[in-house]
């Protein structure tokens, strides 16, 4: 499903603290109330931050959590990579089985790691998760865009790709978040299901058939290829899960795949009533 937007209405939402909510955002507290900035963006409000910043090329910003399919699509997602061990590790079980996934990359760490995924994405598409991973909801609009821009850069720079999808860390969407996303195209991606890395009694096996089970058409899958030990669940588990949800019918694509498949929206409208 997905939220389409229009920026007013976003821009509305984020001045009154509450565009993460509204924007439909996991239990996370997505957007702090206005007192809860360090400041407010720019005298005037978001309205007049977007002017000042620039942002009018894009009349709406797109927050997907899931595809808009009838098709057995899903989309597989790690985040907070490249990272040694666990990225090839990711990859080796992706190549063997040749399925494609989503790789929301930190900008630092790839600039750091990018070896690890030379001549390896080409089926894989690659988005932006920040230059550092902070939780974005508490930086002030310029901060988020250096953050996103500069990772935008990096990802050109050692990928040749150009990312078209932002996930924000931890899945905060602030209204920072919204106009930096805004300003520089990207569609805003966050998930329906994800791994749990620290259920299941670290057992692979109980992992991947818990995904296997839940997956619906059109599902993004939160995982990562970072972190601490208790994610090898995941790895462990994903030939497992990519087996199981092809023996139920299900294609693994991309993230921009899952999107252009995307049906047409209802002709009611828009899910959200905020004007
Ligand atoms: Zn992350």
């Amino acid at each position: 499903m997905v939220r389409r937007i229009s920026r007013r209405a976003v821009l509305r939402a984020a001045l009154l603290g509450g565009a993460g909510a509204a924007a439909g955002v996991a239990a996370a507290p997505a957007v702090r109330s206005w007192c809860g900035w360090d400041r407010p963006p720019v005298s005037g409000g978001y309205a007049a931050a977007a002017d000042d910043l620039g942002v009018v090329a894009h009349p709406d910003v797109n927050i997907h959590y899931r595809g808009r399919t009838s098709e057995k699509l899903v989309a597989f997602t790690f985040d907070d990579g490249p990272a040694p061990h666990w990225t090839p590790a990711v990859l080796d079980v992706l190549d063997a089985a040749g399925a494609s996934a989503t790789f929301f990359m930190v900008g630092r760490n790839l600039a750091r790691h990018h070896r690890l995924v030379d001549g390896r994405l080409a089926r894989h598409a690659i988005g932006n998760h920040s230059w550092s991973h902070p939780d974005l909801a508490t930086l002030d609009q310029r901060q988020v865009y250096d953050e996103l821009h500069r990772t935008h850069e990096v990802i050109r720079e050692h990928t040749g790709r150009t990312p078209e999808v932002f996930r924000p860390p931890f899945g905060h969407l602030g209204g920072s978040a919204v106009l930096a996303a805004d300003r520089m195209g990207y569609d805003i991606v966050l998930w329906s299901d994800e791994m749990h890395e620290r259920s299941f009694g670290g057992d692979p096996q109980a992992q991947a058939k818990f995904i296997v089970d839940s997956v619906r058409p059109g599902s993004i899958v939160l995982a990562h290829d970072a972190g601490d030990d208790r994610r090898l669940i995941t790895v462990d588990g994903l030939a497992a899960m990519i087996d199981g949800l092809r023996r139920r019918g299900f294609r693994l694509v991309t993230v921009p795949e899952l999107l252009a498949a995307n049906q047409p929206a209802e002709p009611s409208g828009p899910a959200l009533a905020l004007h």
